[in-house]
């Protein structure tokens, strides 16, 4: 009787996969619980393959080696996936709550995926630090969407200054290391979100400044440090991307940044981006060195953008 009760535990421990995908070097498992049926799970495994796809093109690799997706059915909630979550013990991955009715069309349109799997990109820092987490994945949300085809670039800055203007106008007025801190007790979320993505567009300015780039120095850090542990301190992270790029410019922002008591001014970062606004629209400038500036951000590799491929094209001589 006991060692049926011990098979029976240790073939719950390792549940096999309903389906395996390989993406960017990454074994993904995707694991399905029951009501799922056979056409439901052929479009779910498609949208996270993906959406993984997305994660893994951003610098060339899945930020881990192995990761794991669970798919449960939303017990509340409106949209294909009205609850999802990251989780960090064991292999890291995410679980998904998906709604009824699912079709590709409105999984692939939906962010949630895009924002989650983001999140795999750093280890998890901690509850004063979320806002590293949440900036980040909020920061690489819009990207991974405009990588995919599923977004235009119009659309992504769009989402990002609306979500400037919402941690703007917040209503907590502490410490942005306190709004992280308590974020679920005083509902804090949009200055943690939008905050903290606003500090990696700033850091992309600061970065390009000394001719750098930040997914270059994610890359780095996956190669070095990701896959060490899936929670590290904010200040641990901060440090290791500091020393793959040899200079403390992260930390200088991120010391700065967490005792900020309101949005901080990204207006120089917007600028040198080309992006600017008019009642409310989002205007991106077409100019060469704005799509060049711009596209740093999306890939590393850098994609030269078409217009600057035409502009070269109409200068070679005949
Ligand atoms: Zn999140």
């Amino acid at each position: 009787m006991k060692l049926i009760l011990l098979i029976f535990i240790l073939l719950a421990g390792h549940a096999q996969a309903d389906d395996l995908l390989h993406v960017g070097g990454a074994e993904l498992e995707v694991h399905f619980d029951d009501g799922f049926d056979a056409s439901e799970r052929q479009v779910v495994t498609r949208w996270l393959e993906r959406y993984s796809q997305a994660l893994a093109g951003l610098y060339g690799r899945f930020p881990v080696e192995q990761a794991r997706y669970q798919i449960k059915r939303a017990s509340y909630g409106k949209g294909p996936v009205p609850w999802a979550e990251v989780r960090r013990e064991g292999v890291e991955g995410v679980n998904f709550y998906l709604g009824k009715e699912l079709s590709s069309y409105s999984l692939m349109a939906d962010w949630t995926a895009a924002h989650e799997l983001s999140h795999l990109l750093m280890p998890y820092p901690g509850r004063s630090d979320v806002w590293l987490s949440e900036g980040l994945a909020s920061w690489y949300q819009g990207i991974l969407m405009f990588n995919a085809g599923l977004k235009s670039e119009q659309a992504l800055w769009q989402g990002l200054i609306d979500g400037f203007s919402r941690a703007d106008s917040s209503r907590f007025t502490g410490r942005l290391s306190q709004a992280s801190r308590e974020m679920k007790s005083q509902h804090s979320y949009m200055r943690v979100y939008w905050v903290g993505a606003a500090y990696y567009l700033q850091m992309e300015y600061a970065l390009q400044l000394h001719g750098e780039q930040l997914l270059a120095v994610l890359s780095s850090y996956q190669s070095c440090c990701r896959n060490d542990s899936s929670s590290k301190t904010g200040r641990e992270f901060i440090t290791a991307l500091d020393e793959q790029l040899g200079m403390s410019l992260f930390s200088y922002y991120y010391d700065k940044w967490r005792d900020s008591e309101k949005m901080p001014d990204v207006s120089s970062a917007l600028t040198w981006f080309g992006v600017s606004q008019e009642d409310g629209q989002v205007v991106l400038d077409k100019e060469h060195i704005s799509a060049m500036r711009r596209a740093q951000l999306y890939k590393y590799p850098v994609e030269v953008p078409k217009s600057r491929l035409l502009a070269l094209g109409g200068r070679r001589p005949k």
